[in-house]
């Protein structure tokens, strides 16, 4: 369903009409029918790939085509054996490919779904959130700050709304809207009266009429333009690529010079030598480091949205392993975001909300105020609205006042709302003939507001310090007779003040714990707050921020500070209050400065830059706006700060998995290649033929690979300090580790080869030295796990994945060595029971030898 054109020109009742509903929305049944008909709001823009298109492009590397090459040239020979099992190899390959590809992509689309965005429309005359795709024609929806536009409308009443469309039109500016009408043609930018989807709210607030959605949308007739932006690689898979390039250029080159000595020295048949050459190549390059990245990134993601972190990207979750700083809001993630108002100031004195009778004419404006100023809701369904709103709107019902009563009585007839720079919010109502204004706030900003005596000043200011060091959050509240009924940002100035309404948002109670957790980790929690600083305080120290020899401080102190003497200040404190985005900012950049990796909180339109500037910008899934969530790499589900401390965790366990797959991954490459290394420069027979190669890649590279990426996740990474920002993967340390195992398996498996040599030939050689490298890389999976001694511990055995690749190989190897059939299919020759214990008891002794080497190192 779609409305004709020129939408802003219509007057509103033949819009109405024309989408057949009404101002107070659609009902449920209406809107669920449209939905089923038009289909959901979104926009298909680009194309999804096929599993097939997937696997093709799995034939579109220079190893595999190389492969595809030289088994077209052993098919022309005549070689009907080495064709069908590199056609084999690279089919099961492929297949392997594809389904971690199509795994790993399901599971980022589905979080994307979990961080899509939402909406607030009218249905059945109620306020509901719904998902922003189930918007249809003929909604209406109501839109606040921090709000993104989910389909195209018509504004039906608005305040101060400003959107910001630049995504549409390119303006960087946010735009004011205005529900005028509009005569004649206007270009999108100039259509005041309309929202578009794709924009944001940045001010104020509204509700529009939805006119369009999904690809009807201004944006779905540019979306159909624009294809899906790919998943951007993550710092690690650029470095691992770049090391995995040279590293096949290296490996290419030793292939090239082997295959020119075996045939212009040795005078090997050309084809046999290329064969050999391609299947080390393959065996020996480890093109499956950089998927392997994406594949445990992919695995870490699923099992931390389980826990309620929802990576929106890939980044985040490397980077959340380094993290050093976590900077968090105060409101709703380490505390509860429950807000019960536990005492009043009115009439010079502190009342116990037990105590409080609003029917005595000093309190019943304080509580007239409350209700008249808040946008908040309780009703059957529930509560909609800021939880310091919802509190108000229950002190009241606990003395009997409803505030549709009370607001129906009273009006609203204009407003300024809400915003965390101001710290203010008024609304304008008809009152005793006149009209008036009526504003809450915070104290500090509002008092500088009142007109009222430095005597009667000093006494609200002793008891908002009492209750603040309650931990206690307090509003002010105050009211002006006013001329007219609009308001400007000047008219809150001049006030009479009424009192103070003191509320309590306990710490949650995993805050102390996960405190405590990230310090013993070596990671600062910071604490970065709107509200008050004693009452920040309070609170920070209750659960552990604020400790000995750190202070709380007012964001404003930063000002007049250069950015360097603001580096030298930061460390020396824990909490920030009455912050505003720019201290936020600058916060992080001091501490990045310092070589920190930092993690900052947001949830307002304005914390969008500085989640920007932040390593990890960590949104709120429930109180978060649209636009926090757009800039943020990380979502809460839950706001839960322990949710932060859970996420590092995994990241950390995450990136200890990926080192665990590339050491192993290097090792056993770097094995193969050496034994061909030595068995050339001795004029040896060839160790391997290429079927063993093209066998060892396929069943001893991925499979464990992959398993120990899904090492199972311990706490003792939290034990550690934070990995340095700047230290890669590729340590020296890390590569002697990896050289010296490959040098030990390379050792296991020349022995192999000198004792088949010695008994029973070139042909007996070459099988026990492909067993015994088969064989030692599976054992050294278990190596890999950890870098202490694993053997005879219950470690060994914790994880069912790289047990299960141990036993396929194995079954498989079993197979290969002792099926008649398959011998000739593999290249092997029938070894003796003794032969086969030699095989067992060397590549079980590589592994033990690896084990002892690891026990020497941490002894
Ligand atoms: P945090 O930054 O930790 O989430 P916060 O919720 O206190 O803390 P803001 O929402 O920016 O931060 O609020 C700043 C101050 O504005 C509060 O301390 C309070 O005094 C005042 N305030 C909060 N909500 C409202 C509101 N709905 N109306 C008027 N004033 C408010």
């Amino acid at each position: 369903m779609k409305s004709e054109t020129n939408i802003w020109q219509k007057d509103r009742e033949t819009l109405f009409r024309e989408l057949e509903c009404t101002p107070d929305g659609l009902n449920q049944a209406e809107a669920k029918r449209r939905l089923e008909k038009y289909g959901p709001n979104e926009l298909q823009a680009g194309t999804k790939k096929s599993v097939l298109r997937i696997f093709l492009e799995q034939f579109a590397d220079f190893l595999v085509i190389i492969l595809i090459l030289a088994a077209a040239v052993s098919a022309m020979l005549g070689d009907v054996e080495s064709t069908a099992v590199i056609l084999a190899v690279i089919t099961l390959n492929a297949i392997l490919g594809t389904v971690q590809t199509v795994k790993a992509a399901a599971s980022l689309d589905s979080l994307k779904q979990m961080s899509a965005p939402t909406a607030k429309v009218v249905r059945d005359g109620q306020t509901v959130q719904i998902p922003g795709r189930e918007v249809v024609v003929g909604d209406v929806v109501v839109l606040e700050a921090g709000d993104s536009v989910c389909a195209d409308g018509r504004l039906l009443e608005c305040a101060s709304l400003k959107c910001a469309e630049s995504a549409l039109t390119g303006e960087s500016l946010p735009v004011e809207k205005d529900t005028v009408e509009i005569q004649g043609e206007a270009a999108l930018g100039d259509r005041k009266n309309m929202v578009f989807s794709g924009s944001f709210v940045t001010y104020g607030r509204a509700r529009f009429l939805v006119t369009s959605t999904g690809m009807d949308t201004e944006m779905g007739k540019i979306a159909t333009l624009l294809k899906t932006t790919e998943e951007k690689k993550t710092p690690l898979q650029v470095s691992l690529d770049q090391f995995g390039r040279k590293l096949s250029i290296g490996i290419l080159a030793i292939c090239a010079v082997l295959f020119a000595v075996s045939v212009l020295l040795r005078g090997e048949n050309v084809m046999n030598a290329f064969l050999f050459a391609v299947a080390l190549a393959v065996a020996a390059i480890p093109e499956a480091l950089s998927s392997i990245v994406t594949i445990v990134l992919s695995f870490g993601t699923q099992k931390m949205a389980r826990e309620n972190a929802i990576i929106r990207k890939l980044q985040a979750v490397e980077g959340l392993g380094s993290v050093s700083v976590i900077c968090s809001d105060k409101t709703g993630t380490l505390t509860q975001n429950k807000m019960t108002v536990k005492k009043l100031y009115a009439g010079g004195r502190i009342i116990d909300v037990a105590d409080a009778d609003f029917h005595d004419p000093v309190q019943e404006p304080l509580l007239r105020t409350a209700l008249l100023c808040s946008d908040a809701t309780v009703n059957e369904s529930g509560e909609v609205g800021d939880p310091t709103e919802t509190a108000l709107v229950h002190l009241g019902e606990d003395h009997g006042f409803d505030e549709e009563d009370v607001r129906s009585r009273w009006p609203r007839l204009a407003e300024l709302p809400f915003d965390s720079d101001r710290k203010l919010m008024s609304t304008v109502h008809k009152l005793s003939g006149g009209y008036a204004m009526v504003t809450k706030g915070a104290v500090d900003v509002l008092m500088d507001r009142c007109v009222i005596s430095p005597a009667a000043r000093a006494e609200v200011e002793q008891a908002n310090r009492t209750f603040s060091e309650q931990g206690l959050r307090v509003l002010a509240f105050a009211m002006r007779p006013l001329e007219r009924p609009e308001v400007t940002l000047a008219d809150e100035n001049g006030l009479d003040f009424l009192g103070l309404i003191a509320m309590m948002d306990p710490p949650r109670p995993e805050s102390k714990a996960a405190v405590r957790e990230c310090i013993a980790a070596g990671i600062r929690p910071i604490m970065i707050t709107g509200d008050h600083k004693v009452t920040a305080a309070a609170i920070a120290k209750e659960i552990g921020i604020l400790t000995e020899g750190t202070e709380a401080v007012e964001g404003a102190v930063i000002d007049g500070m250069s950015d360097e003497q603001l580096r030298q200040f930061v460390p020396k404190v824990s909490v920030y209050a009455r912050v505003s985005p720019e201290h936020k900012i600058r916060i992080v950049k001091a501490w990045q400065d310092r070589g920190n990796l930092v993690a900052m909180t947001g949830d307002g339109v304005n914390d969008a830059p500085a989640l920007k500037q932040a390593d990890i910008g960590v949104a709120m899934g429930i109180t978060g706006t649209e636009v926090a969530k757009d800039a943020a790499g990380m979502v809460l589900a839950d706001d839960n700060f322990a949710t932060i401390v859970q996420a590092v965790k995994n990241g950390r366990n995450v990136y200890a998995n990926i080192k665990r797959s590339i050491q192993f991954l290097l090792s056993g490459n770097a094995a193969g290649i050496l034994t061909v290394l030595y068995a050339s420069l001795l004029a040896l027979p060839v160790p391997f033929a290429a079927v063993h190669l093209l066998f060892i890649n396929l069943l001893t590279d991925s499979l464990p690979a992959i398993a120990l990426g899904l090492e199972p996740h311990s706490d003792a990474v939290m034990r550690e300090k934070p990995r340095q920002r700047s230290e890669g993967i590729l340590t020296r340390p890390f590569l002697i580790s990896v050289a010296v195992d490959g040098v030990i398996i390379a050792a296991a498996t020349i022995l192999a080869f000198h004792l088949g040599l010695s008994a029973g030939g070139a042909a007996v050689g070459s099988t026990m030295a492909f067993a015994t490298l088969c064989l030692s890389r599976l054992f050294h999976g278990f190596s890999c796990k950890s870098g202490r001694p694993v053997l005879f511990t219950r470690a060994f055995w914790n994880n069912r994945f790289l047990l299960g690749a141990f036993v396929l190989g194995a079954v498989l190897l079993t197979a290969v060595l002792t099926v008649p059939v398959l011998e000739p299919l593999f290249q092997v020759a029938p070894l003796t029971m003794g032969q086969l214990g030699t095989v067992a008891g060397l590549s079980l002794g590589s592994m033990v030898l690896i084990q002892l080497r690891k026990l020497i190192r941490k002894g």
